[in-house]
């Protein structure tokens, strides 16, 4: 064995590209048989993971401090360095705290958003094909070594820098490393121009870049950090976290809410001043007081931990989201353009017929086990490996498929499919008449590919047999008729007349109307002389002979139907978009019920060619249905629903759905059939291709809004009983002695308000959340409804309640209206008792704002049990403010009687029960309605 090279520096790579694949090999010191398993792991300790090493993030130190620097944080900590220096060293250091736990916390939260987006992004790893141990298998991408043979197809990303050794038809998108968009050409021939760059090299492919089209063999010549792309150090897939439109609209929400904490705190401090005489420094707190209570801290962190969760829930319902921020547009979703193969159906193929210009021939069995029989009606004996036409169509059907099915092992109970399921049927079916396909393989050993590609919708394999070469065809029955010119009948070749061809086609349509799906067979016998290297879909695919259909059943998904259902409920529309037949797609769409009656559109590929904006946008707002559609095609119809203001989810899974997925508001690609260029151009990745999936996620991003939303409620709350009582000092002129103090007030804000609020943003979906239409994408998160419910309902009357409890105290004193508690132990308590009051005010609204017209004693009243946890948290920390000596001090309260805890434990039952008549008299309209 030659010795090998050590790692590819850049001028080994034009040498490489210079000699031949064999010398290549030679060089690399392995052979055509690839590497064993123990040589690949030898490799890998010397050369080590394939893997490029992330960009540096942000020191985690800066993301902490920058929760310090806020404008919010700075002004808590001038405010506690005026506090000290005019002689309130208590409070002071007490706001300096209260700002430290809220930048912890922010930190704690941000940090627990990142843990999950990251651990979703190793949720996909990369894959590669190799030959390992002399057999194709598929190893994660880190694992591959220099060395290793890979196989690469349409859709697929490059993982390791690579000599080509085999193509057919082969194309790269080499952006990442050029800039340019353009897919390039690629051939395994030896190169002679040697002084170019390495993208330029025509036998090389890299890491980072893709396949546009066609298929390779290729050697691996360096992996990891030491290919081109690993030099640039450029990541393909990072979950970046770019500020989506929810958290432009927090932004401005806080920026707003601050504007107004602040003029009311100028306000405050002015009237302190000249209203009520206070010192300056002492005048400065209140006002800071007042500005902190009207802030929502924690705003912006719980909302990008209530998305992460949401985000993790999905994982777990088989729905990636790639970006927390897709989060949000899922809730608006107004239309989903879905596929039909795979994501609306099973993609669990069985050939149910098989139509000969002779007669119909049936097959049983379900599934892709090799076990059933082929049935003639005519024949009680016939056997199909006897029948010549029946022979070559299922000789042309599996041969010119590229999947496996592989047989139960110790592993797997079940038959599974390596490849595409449309073309594993057609293995099986063979299999079932008795076909020996390992033989017919050897015997007529296939020496060429032109690829399946969803624009021509069929492909050829080319495949020696003696003197001359022979050709299968097999492909969308439209296409393939139109290439023959002649058929097979008994063995015999003879013309394809118009009537033949309308019988063919006839048969097809009534197959389609059933739902099934349906490939004709072709096949051809080349030219002697054709030069097979130079061979192009147009010089082989053209003058066949028509041989058969082949016709198979691919039942709906059982969840789907209904899912369809919930989406109509929701008002979302769901359109078809798919590359199969008009009369299939229009019969399994109104099996599944996307479609109602017999009033449907369907509008095919060539149609849509001549259709003006105009005309598209009518058929849009109809029951329609998209059919043999280039997928290319998908991206008008987006764009013209996007200019109808609707919010688009589109599914895809090849390369040419990049495009109309990027162009989506949400893409979504199929995490199993999906090619790498979908998933990369996808903001969400279905792990099972399943169409319920989207409409979970759906629900998801729903209830995120909605949480928020209740988030922002309970926290503005308190704000109204919170700024009541300085109102009432300060336009009593001191007449009433200050009922909340500053401390007290930061208490609530910063202390026993938090946890609620956070448990609150992690609700789950509400029942009859998808039987709302859609948000609108107008909707703004602080709305009308939400300003009154929380200053002029839970709110005032919380200020009612809190003041009442602080006059509650005063009177059980013997003291009244005219005359207050100024000092003392009395006064001490009374404001306790507001504070108090106040936060059973907050447990009540807790449990009010868990739901927005649900009861909360359906969904159950102990069912989330972070907000639970909240409750008792506030319960806790209230007690400890109360009877902790320390704390006492610090926050100017005293011990609370019996009598005055039974006024406090009472306050939340009135509140929850009126606002559950409040939620059910909602609940009763909308049920009338
Ligand atoms: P959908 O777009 O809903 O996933 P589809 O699988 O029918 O449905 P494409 O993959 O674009 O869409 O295929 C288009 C057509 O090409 C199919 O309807 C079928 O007639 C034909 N076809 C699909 N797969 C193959 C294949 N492996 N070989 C030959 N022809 C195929």
């Amino acid at each position: 064995m030659a010795k090998e090279i050590k790692t590819t520096a850049p001028d080994t790579m034009n040498q490489l590209a210079a000699v031949e694949p064999s010398a290549v090999y030679k060089k690399l010191g392995v052979d055509q048989t690839g590497l064993t398993s123990a040589a690949a792991t030898k490799r890998q300790q010397k050369y080590g993971k394939n893997l490029i090493e992330k960009s540096a993030k942000e020191p985690l130190i800066k993301i902490f401090l920058s929760n310090f620097t806020s404008v919010m944080a700075i002004l808590l900590w001038v405010g506690g360095f005026i506090a000290i220096i005019a002689h309130m060293l208590e409070l002071g250091i007490a706001i300096w705290l209260v700002n430290v736990i809220n930048g912890v916390f922010s930190f704690w939260q941000e940090f627990q958003a990142g843990k999950a987006t990251e651990a979703l992004s190793q949720m996909l790893p990369a894959h590669a094909r190799v030959l390992r141990d002399g057999k194709q298998s598929e190893i994660l991408a880190e694992d591959l070594v220099p060395g290793d043979t890979i196989y690469v197809e349409e859709g697929d990303n490059i993982s390791a820098d690579a000599r080509l050794i085999q193509t057919t038809n082969m194309k790269v998108d080499q952006s990442t490393l050029t800039g340019e968009s353009a897919a390039v050409s690629k051939r395994a021939d030896s190169v002679s121009k040697l002084n170019v760059g390495h993208a330029e090299l025509s036998n090389m492919i890299f890491a980072g870049t893709s396949v546009s089209s066609g298929s390779a063999t290729a050697v691996v010549l360096s992996t990891g950090m030491k290919t081109d792309f690993g030099k640039i150090a450029r990541l393909t897939q990072s979950v970046g976290n770019v500020e989506s439109p929810l958290e432009k609209e927090l932004d401005r929400l806080t920026r707003q809410i601050s504007l107004i904490a602040i003029s009311l705190g100028v306000f405050f401090f002015i009237a302190a001043v000249f209203f009520v005489h206070y010192p300056w420094a002492q005048a400065f707190i209140f006002a800071l007081g007042m500005i902190v209570a009207f802030i929502p801290e924690g705003l912006l962190p719980t909302v990008t931990l209530s998305l992460a969760m949401a985000v993790n829930r999905m994982a777990k319902k088989h729905a990636l989201v790639k970006q927390l921020s897709s989060v949000e547009t899922l809730g608006e979703t107004s239309v989903i353009c879905s596929d039909k193969t795979g994501t609306l159906t099973q993609n669990q193929m069985t050939v149910s017929h098989l139509w000969l210009p002779k007669e119909e021939l049936e097959v049983t069995g379900l599934g892709y086990a090799p076990k059933g029989k082929i049935i003639s009606k005519s024949d009680a004996q016939f056997d199909a490996t006897k029948d010549p036409d029946a022979q070559q169509l299922l000789r042309g059907a599996a041969l010119a498929s590229n999947a496996r099915v592989v047989p139960p092992s110790p592993k797997n109970d079940n038959y599974t499919v390596l490849g595409d399921p449309t073309e594993a049927c057609l293995t099986v079916v063979a299999e079932k008449a008795g076909l020996d396909l390992t033989m017919e393989a050897k015997k007529t050993p296939r020496i060429k590919e032109l690829p399946f590609d969803s624009v021509r919708k069929r492909m050829t394999t080319i495949h020696s047999n003696g003197a001359q070469d022979l050709t299968y065809t097999k492909g969308a029955p439209n296409e393939v008729v139109a290439l023959c010119q002649k058929m097979q009948v008994n063995g015999k070749v003879v013309p394809l007349t118009a009537e033949d061809r309308e019988r063919i086609m006839q048969a097809n349509d009534n197959y389609a109307k059933e739902g099934l799906r349906v490939l004709a067979i072709a096949y051809s016998d080349l030219p002697a002389d054709q030069d097979l290297d130079a061979a192009t879909i147009e010089t082989v695919e053209k003058d066949l002979t028509f041989v058969g259909l082949t016709v198979m059943l691919d039942p709906p998904r059982p969840e789907v139907k209904a899912a369809v259902e919930e989406c109509h409920r929701a008002n979302i529309q769901i359109i078809m978009v798919t590359g199969d037949y008009g009369l299939t797609a229009k019969s399994i769409a109104q099996k599944i019920g996307i479609v109602q009656g017999d009033d449907v559109r369907v509008v095919t590929g060539q149609e849509l060619k001549t259709m003006t904006d105009q005309e598209l946008k009518k058929a849009l707002s109809g029951q329609i249905i998209f059919a043999r559609m280039a997928p290319e095609q998908k991206f008008r119809v987006v764009s013209m629903l996007q200019t109808m203001n609707k919010i688009v989810a589109v599914t895809g899974d090849g390369v040419n759905d990049a495009p109309a997925l990027k162009k989506a508001d949400i893409g979504i690609a199929m995490g199993v059939t999906g090619t790498d260029v979908a998933k990369e151009a996808a903001d969400m990745i279905l792990t099972d291709d399943n169409f319920a999936s989207i409409v979970r996620a759906i629900e998801e991003g729903r209830t995120v809004f909605n949480n928020i939303k209740k988030f922002l409620l309970y926290i503005l709350n308190s704000n109204m009983p919170e700024a009541t009582p300085s109102a009432v000092f300060l336009f009593s002129r001191g007449g009433i002695p200050l009922p909340l103090t500053v401390m007290q007030i930061l208490s609530v804000d910063l202390g026993t308000d938090m946890l609620p609020a956070l448990g609150l943003g992690t609700e789950q979906a509400e029942s009859g959340i998808m039987d709302q239409p859609p948000r609108s994408q107008n909707e703004k998160l602080l709305n009308k409804g939400i300003i009154f419910k929380a200053f002029f309902w839970y709110g005032l009357v919380a200020a009612i309640i809190s003041f009442g409890a602080y006059l509650y105290v005063n009177f059980a004193y013997g003291y009244s209206l005219t005359n207050l508690a100024t000092h003392g132990v009395v006064y001490q308590e009374a404001t306790t008792m507001t504070l108090a009051a106040i936060v059973f005010c907050q447990i009540a609204a807790a449990i009010n704002c868990r739901t927005i017209n649900e009861s909360v004693f359906k969904v159950g009243i102990f069912s989330n049990h972070r907000v639970l946890f909240g409750i008792v948290f506030e319960i806790v920390l209230l007690a400890c403010l109360i009877y902790v000596p320390f704390l006492q001090g610090i926050f100017n309260t005293a011990p609370l009687q019996v009598h005055e805890w039974i006024f406090l434990v009472i306050i939340p039952i009135p509140l929850i029960l009126v606002e559950e008549i409040r939620k059910w008299v909602v609940r009763r309209r909308r049920a009338r309605a």
